[in-house]
């Protein structure tokens, strides 16, 4: 999970995978220790490790989902996956709001832009900050890594696609936030990645 936030206290909150309530409780108290004021919750796409606290934050803190639509099916999928794994997950609220390329988010005096990068899931989205240069890049691109692609409407060849078309692009200095591992930059992973080189 990714908590976004900037001197006007408002907050983002990005893929909240908090499971239990331990999880979800470190999540509530660095939000209130912080006086922070969550006004949206972001997917980058919908595999059940990236939403389990979809309802418990949409719920707290009243606030809708927004996804790529076409990571809807996945989002769908989520009470069937939970049980093959034999987890017992709080059904995920539904999107209110859809996402695409291009949107911006505004929060505070803050900026994400979005680019859609398909391969890992078939709605798979980046959110990005140019001043900063960042992205969150969910499960598309890790350290040393790439996200899988033999779950359901998971491409390799439109993943590596993606990756050096849209996220390449952004430049060698961009600090690359993954849904698992450590920071990378883009320069990082264009010579070093061995899906990638
Ligand atoms: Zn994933």
């Amino acid at each position: 999970m990714y908590l976004l936030f900037d001197e006007t206290k408002e907050c983002v909150i990005i893929d909240p995978g908090c499971y239990d309530d331990k999880e979800r409780a470190i999540l509530s108290k660095f939000i209130s220790d912080n006086a922070l004021k969550p006004v949206k919750l972001l997917n980058t796409h919908c595999h059940l490790d990236h939403i389990f606290g979809n309802r418990f934050v949409a719920e707290k803190y009243d606030l809708k989902l927004e996804i790529n639509k076409k990571d809807l099916p996945v989002l769908d999928s989520f009470k069937k996956t939970c049980d093959l794994y034999g987890m017992n997950c709080d059904p995920s609220p539904q999107p209110s709001v859809y996402l695409e390329e291009g949107d911006i988010i505004e929060f505070g005096n803050s900026t994400l832009e979005i680019l859609f990068t398909p391969g890992h899931s078939p709605g798979s989205i980046t959110f990005y900050n140019t001043e900063q240069k960042f992205m969150i890049a969910g499960d598309v691109l890790f350290y040393g890594s790439i996200g899988r692609t033999d779950l359901p409407g998971g491409s390799h060849e439109t993943l590596i696609n993606n990756i050096k078309t849209k996220l390449f692009p952004l430049g060698d200095d961009f600090k690359v936030y993954s849904g698992h591992g450590q920071m990378t930059t883009i320069g990082f992973e264009k010579k070093n990645n061995p899906f990638l080189t």
